[in-house]
């Protein structure tokens, strides 16, 4: 691990320089603050503002008086309004980049290339088609089946890819016609914050509104009485809380939770692609991508092969902060996540047959690190198995007979992801459907393009962001009928 000591931290922001919130076209400063830290450092750095009640009833006000007139105009304007938030991103991604780097603690060039890929997904959520259809007009009646936007839409957010996640419920809502509250994680609030200052002059006041807190404000957003939709991203556990505070006023959900991917190695797989794959998609963001993997099965013939050939690329990977231009990982996002990671290694250290074929090490006093870590001999009852590690941790499991490891994908109450990794497409495919995940890849694991629904089965999700399907969820289905002209 080389020298993570000099993070050049910005300075400390005082509650008047800055990250306001967007509150009706204003940029507001708070009346309390809650404190951020860099995770490289573990040292708070910055303020931001943590929303009262009043400030959140003023964003929704805001949202609920402007969307009449915003859902009555025309889609291609609309589509326009997200294509100016698309360019100011791009034109700030550095800034917002290096912000997002101090919060998040991921590489400066993943920050940076976080804001853009966000810039590229909202301009191709909106190329979508949405429109609504004739459904029948065969001489006696004519009906329609068209789409009306809900009204206010409240967004959250969680830290591990905020800019992207929190720039695709904004393109979603604003492309259907509804108007937006968004509030991003207590832990990564600058960036969000800092889009909000970008884009404040090329949205109508009130039509997008970022506020950021602590829990409370995402549970009063959940249960708030003049808001239509929840789109969540978050964990399991919040998202079962989210459900029960929409109950009250029948809000529509989206629920973008947690994962526990598998990826099944099948005996023909080209080991040196594989292993590139898959160690890309285990570690990515420090493995803290909901659908991320999670567990890898090998079949028992290849075992060995596939363990060193993705041990050399993990001993490759440089941990540090993350404005340091050698680092390719940088920490574990916040004390709790780190100590949970810390935790479930700690289970396993000396259980007999496990061993670290990497990493293992977690690195106390400052920021948060983890050595990237291949961990084997574990059985599938191990937390580290059966939870979501959500850190740079990959369980290797053996199987021989593959209906043994297509089962033992399934048994988990997660469903978002799973890959098959062969030369042989068409087997690939076959397990492929039978793996109970809202997204399956053959030979890839992680990235649809963004009219590809995406969200999860089982406890991993409830309806689907991206895509038309995405999209209208964002939308009421009204049926129209009339008679033949
Ligand atoms: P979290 O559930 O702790 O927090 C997510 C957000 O919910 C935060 O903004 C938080 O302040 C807010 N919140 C907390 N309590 C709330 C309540 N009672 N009501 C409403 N909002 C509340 O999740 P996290 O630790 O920030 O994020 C990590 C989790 O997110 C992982 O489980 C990961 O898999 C999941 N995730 C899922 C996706 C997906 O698309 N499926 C994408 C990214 C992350």
């Amino acid at each position: 691990m080389h020298d993570k000591t000099a993070i050049a931290a910005p300075a400390l922001a005082t509650p008047e320089s800055g990250y306001g919130m967007l509150i009706d076209g204003e940029i507001v400063v708070g009346e309390a603050f809650i404190e951020v830290v860099n995770p490289a450092t573990g040292e708070p750095f910055a303020f931001a503002p943590d929303a009262t009640r009043a400030q959140l009833d003023r964003a929704v006000a805001a949202a609920a008086r402007t969307f009449p007139a915003w859902s009555a105009t025309p889609i291609d304007e609309r589509r326009t309004v997200v294509h100016r938030i698309a360019t100011r991103l791009r034109e700030h991604a550095e800034a917002i980049g290096a912000l997002l780097t101090a919060e998040q603690g991921k590489p400066l060039r993943d920050a940076i290339g976080e804001v853009r890929r966000a810039a590229d997904h909202v301009e191709a959520l909106v190329a979508l088609d949405i429109s609504g259809r004739l459904l029948r007009d065969d001489g006696r009646e004519r009906v329609w089946i068209l789409h009306r936007p809900l009204g206010v839409v409240g967004g959250i957010t969680p830290w591990n890819v905020p800019i992207m996640l929190a720039m695709v419920k904004v393109a979603q809502a604003l492309y259907t016609g509804n108007t937006l509250v968004l509030k991003p994680s207590p832990f990564t609030p600058l960036s969000t914050l800092a889009v909000g200052q970008v884009i404040a002059d090329v949205v109508p006041p009130g039509v997008v509104n970022f506020v950021s807190g602590g829990n409370d404000l995402g549970a009063w957003i959940a249960s708030h009485p003049d808001i239509a939709k929840i789109s969540f991203t978050g964990s399991v556990a919040t998202g079962r809380r989210v459900m029960e505070s929409a109950a009250g006023t029948f809000k529509r959900l989206t629920l973008e939770l947690g994962g526990n991917d598998p990826a099944i190695v099948l005996p023909d797989v080209d080991i040196a692609a594989a292993a590139e794959g898959i160690v890309r998609s285990t570690f990515a963001n420090c493995g803290q991508v909901c659908m991320a993997i999670k567990r890898v099965y090998l079949h028992a013939s290849i075992r060995d092969a596939m363990i060193a050939a993705m041990a050399e690329r993990v001993r490759a990977i440089r941990i540090g902060p993350g404005d340091d231009p050698a680092t390719t990982m940088g920490p574990i996002q916040n004390r709790m996540q780190f100590e949970k990671i810390a935790a479930l290694l700690d289970q396993v250290r000396d259980t007999a047959g496990v061993q670290f074929v990497t990493g293992g090490t977690v690195y106390r006093g400052g920021g948060y690190f983890v050595e990237p870590t291949i961990v084997t001999g574990l059985t599938d009852d191990s937390p580290l198995v059966r939870d979501e590690q959500f850190g740079p941790v990959m369980p290797v499991l053996v199987y021989d007979d593959i209906e043994d490891a297509i089962t033992r994908a399934n048994a988990t109450e997660f469903g978002l992801g799973a890959s098959v990794w062969t030369r042989d497409i068409d087997a690939g495919l076959a397990i492929a459907t039978r793996l109970e995940a809202g997204s399956v890849w053959v030979n890839r694991h992680l990235g649809n393009a963004k009219d590809v629904p995406f969200g999860g089965a089982k406890h991993s999700g409830y309806g689907r962001e991206q895509g038309v399907a995405g999209m209208l969820s964002y939308t009421e289905m009204q049926a129209v009928s009339a008679p033949a002209a």
